[in-house]
């Protein structure tokens, strides 16, 4: 007999690279290895001291049993709360869902909307897990690229052109991981008209929406109630309250979008950790001070590692407007024996001790992702080594 075989939807999906990394990054370190990780996804602070209190609170409450499976109602509430608020979006708590991360909210929202077949626009770079997710719900990813020197904003026209008869939606993440770039008004209010003239979904994927940079983010679903039918908006608690390990994602959108979630989580997780989403409450109701605290650091570390690789010559950088990544070029430094982005991240690591993630995992060849999510003096230590070993390549 022949041994039982795998799924063939295995062959559809890479392995998350930014996890692969930190798993390396890990092993290496354990072995002794002094290694400037800047690879990292999430933010180094500890989640707030009020959001793990509301966590205790609520296990000697006996929260320790199944949440309805959209959520606790006290978090609906806070959740809807929040996008009014925060987002202009006027949502009841009906039209929200908890899930377990951002990133189950994007994987139900595309199984309920996805017939097999379907295609869904995602613009480059992107979050590697748009394009495995659109294929495990049976769709087909079509990309846009977006220009490092028209500061990563996709252009109408290709926009238009990316669309076929079997486009069924379009993932937008603003700000961006990996670019940081965040998409402006007018940028929102075009890709609005190519959704509602082919009769799109959007997915906006807003979970770095509260660390940004002098920029104010606006929430796509907010520039109408057309659009705002067409649009399921995504965020969480992770990276604004450092709560990465929590898994506490939200979405809001259409109540018949909503059901559908629910339906599928229903029959898949049954949804969020009780005690988790009781702790959310917390978040979403963090003093607005606190948040700040953590913001305003991630920006002084941006101000700190870009300054470094300004000046830097042969490494092009754009100031991003949100998240906690810079996205340099870093082209000029390839060569025969340096091929590519990924040689490069390999030389890096072996070489200086320095970790990013090589561009081409976001689809975009030639750049490099570097977080600013650790401590400025590791920030200021890895420049310095990365600064020797593009000095010994030579632009
Ligand atoms: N969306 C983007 C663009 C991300 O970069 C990430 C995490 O890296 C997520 C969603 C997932 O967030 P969560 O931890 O809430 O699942």
């Amino acid at each position: 007999m022949a041994a039982p075989s795998l799924s063939s939807r295995l062959s559809e999906i890479k392995p998350s690279p930014t996890l692969a990394m930190g798993a390396r990054i890990r092993q290496m370190k354990a072995e002794g290895h002094d290694i400037i990780a800047l690879n990292g996804g999430e933010p180094d602070f500890n989640t707030p001291a009020a959001i793990i209190q509301r966590a205790k609170e609520a296990l000697d409450q006996g929260l320790t049993k199944y949440s309805p499976t959209p959520g606790l109602p006290e978090l609906r509430e806070a959740v809807a709360a929040k996008f009014k608020r925060e987002n202009g979006l006027s949502v009841t708590p009906g039209q929200t869902i908890v899930t377990n991360g951002a990133k189950q909210a994007v994987q139900n929202a595309l199984l309920a909307i996805l017939e097999p077949g379907d295609e869904v626009i995602v613009i480059a770079p992107y979050w590697p897990t748009y394009p495995d997710q659109i294929r495990m719900a049976g769709g087909v990813p079509v990309t846009v690229t977006a220009r490092f020197e028209e500061g990563f904003r996709p252009r109408l026209d290709e926009l238009r052109a990316a669309c076929t008869p079997r486009t069924k939606a379009i993932i937008i993440n603003s700000p961006c991981n990996p670019t940081g770039a965040a998409l402006d008004r007018e940028a929102l209010k075009e890709i609005a008209s190519v959704a509602l003239s082919r009769g799109l979904w959007v997915i906006s994927d807003e979970i770095y929406e509260r660390l940004t940079y002098g920029f104010s983010p606006t929430s796509i679903a907010s520039l109408g109630s057309e659009i705002a039918a067409q649009t399921i908006t995504i965020s969480g608690c992770s990276k604004a309250y450092s709560m990465t390990g929590w898994r506490i994602g939200y979405a809001c959108a259409p109540t018949e979008i909503i059901s559908a979630m629910n339906l599928i989580q229903d029959q898949q997780t049954s949804g969020a950790v009780t005690f988790a989403q009781a702790a959310a409450v917390a978040a979403l109701e963090l003093p607005e001070a606190e948040v700040e605290s953590m913001r305003a650091e991630f920006e002084a570390r941006l101000d700190l590692m870009l300054g470094r690789l300004q000046a830097m010559p042969g490494v092009e950088v754009i100031r991003p407007q949100g998240a906690f990544y810079l996205f340099p070029r870093i082209s000029s430094f390839l060569s025969d024996s340096l091929p590519d982005d990924t040689a490069f991240t390999e030389h890096l690591l072996d070489k200086a001790k320095v970790a990013c993630i090589p561009g081409s995992c976001f689809a975009a060849p030639g750049h490099i992702r570097m977080s600013y999510a650790c401590s400025r003096e590791a920030i200021s230590t890895g420049m310095d080594r990365l600064e020797a070993a593009l000095r010994e390549l030579g632009a």
